[in-house]
């Protein structure tokens, strides 16, 4: 049994950067320092945006640097279909919808990004509170991975069920989601305030990161989510709709560094400076990869080629109960 279950969960739209290796070592280096499992899960919910050129590219990159999941590995994820690829949990995510749906805690909505934009009296793109990652594809983003917090028009219009795909999670106001960040200490998060009642699925038919996280974390005993600090804003919504399926034992959260270039900016899956199959083919060794990922993840390493095997005694002293 092991001490708590965590997962690597890059999204097949780009190749692996090194952004994707701090997170990898942060998950990898807590789980082998402090007993955990590690899942890997392949967030292919946007499939528009998501190759299968990519997931292959993350599943060698993966290999080649000395980071092997427990339970499924890279090489089931070759063999084919696997319930922690999110393309092959839709059945879940419909049955969990329907769940909220039946209880009123999900809600059929109708409105566009204009009409959000209108009702909110703001100009299209003006946006307010939460910024989510990235690499995430909410299907809700502005360009810049800002969003518009939903101002709850169909709340209380009886929009058919049949006359749209798009549903939201209801999100109570007045509640903050309170959690001990393992890194940065305690936050508290109004997820009304931030993004409002938030998509669950899109009008296409598309499940929301959002939504396929929380479920996912949910059903595959995820109890130790870690990620980049771009994402910090989207954990209280989480949290949220984690306690609206059920879960009554939050999972631990630990937010680390985000990687950026040296002018702030973030890096991308399209980053040529940064992609991990750039560096492997101008010939840069892993132990050289992991070393220069390791000096950027906030851990006080000094960027000295680094073995997989080696990156769990950066942990060592880290407590995820202190
Ligand atoms: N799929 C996300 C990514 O590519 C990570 C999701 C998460 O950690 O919640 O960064």
């Amino acid at each position: 049994m092991p001490a708590f279950t965590t997962r690597f969960a890059p999204a097949p739209t780009g190749y692996l950067h090194l952004g994707h290796v701090v997170n990898a070592i942060w998950v990898w280096g807590m789980a082998r320092a402090h007993d955990g499992h590690v899942l890997l899960r392949l967030e292919d919910h946007d499939r528009g945006r998501c190759r299968t050129e990519y997931e292959q590219a993350i599943l060698d990159d993966l290999d080649w640097l000395g980071f092997v999941p427990d339970g499924a590995t890279t090489s089931d994820f070759r063999a084919g279909a696997h319930p922690q690829r999110q393309s092959d949990n839709s059945a879940r995510y419909e049955a969990r919808l329907a769940e909220l749906e039946s209880q009123g805690l999900a809600y059929p909505c109708s409105c566009s990004r204009a009409d959000i934009a209108r009702a909110s009296g703001a100009a299209t793109g003006t946006v307010t509170g939460a910024v989510t990652g990235a690499m995430t594809a909410d299907t809700t983003d502005t360009a810049d991975g800002s969003e518009l917090r939903y101002p709850g028009t169909c709340r209380t219009r009886a929009v058919s069920p049949a006359s749209t795909l798009a549903r939201r999670i209801r999100v109570n106001a007045g509640t903050l989601e309170h959690f001990n960040d393992r890194r940065l200490g305690p936050q508290a998060q109004d997820p009304d305030l931030q993004c409002g009642d938030f998509l669950a699925r899109d009008r296409r038919g598309n499940f929301t990161y959002q939504f396929c996280v929380v479920v996912d974390d949910l059903e595959q005993g995820v109890d130790l989510v870690i990620r980049g600090e771009d994402l910090l804003t989207s954990t209280g919504r989480q949290l949220r709709l984690a306690r609206l399926l059920g879960r009554t034992e939050p999972p631990l959260i630990l937010h680390h560094p985000l990687v950026t270039h040296a002018d702030g900016r973030k890096l991308s899956k399209s980053a040529g400076d940064s992609g991990v199959r750039e560096l492997r083919e101008r010939g840069v060794s892993a132990a050289a990869v992991l070393g220069q990922a390791a000096a950027l993840a906030g851990l006080d390493y000094d960027g000295s080629p680094l073995g997989a095997t080696d990156i769990p005694r950066l942990f060592a002293a880290m407590r995820l109960h202190p």
